[in-house]
């Protein structure tokens, strides 16, 4: 048990339940004694928890903890593993609609989104489960008579991961089940607004078989527990996803520390819709697309780049559309749009549809709080379009994480491609199009590492390497086949059983 209630003023009445760091899988509060909480972002006065606000002192411990735990970890066969996180995927199936329930409390998505979002983690688990019996390596002939030549994958160590609130069990299983499978023992640093889902989604892994100590959570914040996680000597390497600035610091002091790290960063992804594509699906993609989880997803559709003949049409209907979605709780079945994460970036979202109405874009819908009645008790904003945005507008280049987007009207595809190429991100790009070639011209030309045909920017499915270029990360991928390769070494091995030294491009014959 990892949890114990705190006591209020009034002696004898409980408040919310304290959770301590996961060390060892025993509950332990911060050295220093410091806590904080995780509130409901759809009623501010909800505490889900109380979490213990970690140190670097908590956070050595939690390495040394992984550290003993982990080579018995890597000695258990592949396949035994793979089971371990079968049993988790299947545990996750039977608590899916728990585990939603809590996160749309913890951090707001629509209840329907966050059963998707537990989705991802059930699939991820059975998928990597499948990867236990094929870790391939390579054997290869050597020149030499005699001797063989073969690579084989070796875990890390001790590696840190550390995560954002937007997914909070779909991320955090995207990451560590491919880790665990390779035999790396890890600490894991939830998002300080996502605490409770990210302990459970261990609690299932220790109930799945994984030995404690294998995975110890550090709660806490960024730049005082993630920040010592990335300087502590023992972890051999960083998984992180996040901002850009935050991934570019992390980045830094790795490779001051000549540590591995991987990074998935932001997006400003955008959907095409030229003049020929199904408006009605187009409309019904961008809505998704950029108003699912309140636009708080890397992948969200912040660009919408429509060919002029294709304006009048799509925008009257998306705007009708944007309108009549309802804002709410999302734990009601009936609400469409959730709130947002909390208060600064409540501030955030607003302060770019100021900048947005400062550089002349028009602002068609919303573009405000929504406080009536029972939304005033939470983060909720008003799904916001902006319409006549110009390319490199602050609001068409930057990330603003919220459920805003714009309408850039263009006259070609060439145009459309450089407008939808034209920022320092690079995740994800849609295009909507009727025509075989205008799809596969953009397939080829679309400068991002996720590229989709009559669907929105959202939609990854495990199977597939997920991630972005350009300034959305540095080159690595999660998921699908290569979703070890960020966890994993290489050794190649050669055995040599003609019993004389053979010298390799000398004794060649
Ligand atoms: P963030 O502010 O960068 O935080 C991400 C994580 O890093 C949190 O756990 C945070 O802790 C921690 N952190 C902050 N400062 C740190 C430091 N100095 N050292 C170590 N860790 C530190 O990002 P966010 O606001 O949570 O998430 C939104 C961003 O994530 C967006 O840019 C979004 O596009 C991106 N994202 C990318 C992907 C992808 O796959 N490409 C997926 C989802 C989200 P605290 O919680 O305490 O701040």
């Amino acid at each position: 048990m990892t949890e114990t209630r705190t006591q209020t003023a009034e002696a004898g009445v409980s408040g919310p339940a304290f959770f301590g760091n996961h060390i060892r899988g025993q509950k332990a509060a911060a050295l220093s004694g410091a806590t904080f909480e995780s509130r409901n972002p759809a009623r501010r006065a909800e505490v889900v928890g109380v979490f213990a606000r970690s140190g670097a002192e908590d956070v050595d411990a939690a390495v040394r903890a992984a550290a003993a735990a982990q080579p018995g970890w890597r000695r258990t066969p592949w396949p035994a593993r793979g089971e371990a996180l079968l049993r988790a995927g299947l545990i996750l199936e039977r608590r899916k609609e728990e585990l939603a329930r809590l996160m749309t409390r913890e951090m707001g998505k629509v209840i329907t989104e966050a059963r998707g979002d537990v989705q991802e983690a059930i699939d991820m688990a059975k998928y990597i489960a499948g990867e236990a019996r094929r870790p391939f390596g390579e054997t290869v002939p050597s020149e030499l008579r005699d001797k063989w030549a073969m690579t084989m994958r070796q875990p890390l160590g001790v590696v840190g991961i550390i995560t954002p609130w937007n997914f909070p069990i779909a991320i955090p299983a995207w990451k560590l089940f491919p880790a665990l499978l390779a035999g790396n023992a890890v600490v894991f640093k939830p998002a300080e607004d996502t605490p409770l889902c990210a302990l459970r989604l261990v609690e299932v892994l220790e109930e799945a078989g994984v030995p404690a100590g294998v995975v110890n959570i550090i709660f806490g914040y960024g730049p005082e527990a993630g920040e010592a996680l990335l300087r502590h000597p023992g972890i051999a390497a960083i998984s992180f996803t996040g901002s850009v600035p935050t991934g570019r610091h992390i980045s830094e002091v790795c490779g001051g520390q000549l540590k591995r790290c991987s990074l998935e960063l932001g997006g400003k992804n955008a959907i095409v819709v030229m003049g020929d594509a199904d408006l009605e699906l187009a409309v019904e993609g961008a809505l998704w697309g950029a108003f699912g989880t309140s636009g708080q997803r890397c992948t969200a559709s912040s660009r919408l780049i429509i060919e002029r003949s294709a304006l009048e049409g799509f925008s009257g209907r998306l705007l009708e559309r944007a309108a009549a979605l309802r804002l709410g709780d999302g734990l009601d079945e009936n609400v469409d749009v959730g709130p947002v994460i909390n208060e600064k970036q409540l501030r955030r979202i607003h302060g770019y549809t100021e900048v947005g109405v400062a550089e002349g874009a028009q602002l068609l819908l919303g573009g405000e709080v929504a406080a009536e009645g029972s939304l005033g008790e939470g983060f909720f904003y008003r799904p916001t379009v902006f319409g006549e945005v110009r390319a490199g507008m602050r609001i068409e280049q930057e990330e603003i994480f919220g459920p805003t987007t714009a309408i850039i009207p263009v006259s070609s595809l060439d145009e459309a491609l450089t407008v939808a190429n034209g920022t320092v991100y690079g995740l994800s790009l849609a295009l909507y199009s009727n025509d075989l070639r205008t799809a596969f011209r953009a397939i080829e030309e679309l400068q991002a590492g996720i590229v989709y045909v009559n669907a929105p920017t959202i939609g990854a499915e495990i199977q597939l390497p997920f991630g972005g270029i350009k300034s959305t990360g540095n080159g690595h991928r999660e998921a699908g086949t290569v979703a070890l390769d960020q966890f994993s070494e290489w050794k190649s091995i050669y055995v040599d059983y003609s019993g004389r030294l053979q010298r390799a491009q000398i004794d060649v014959s």
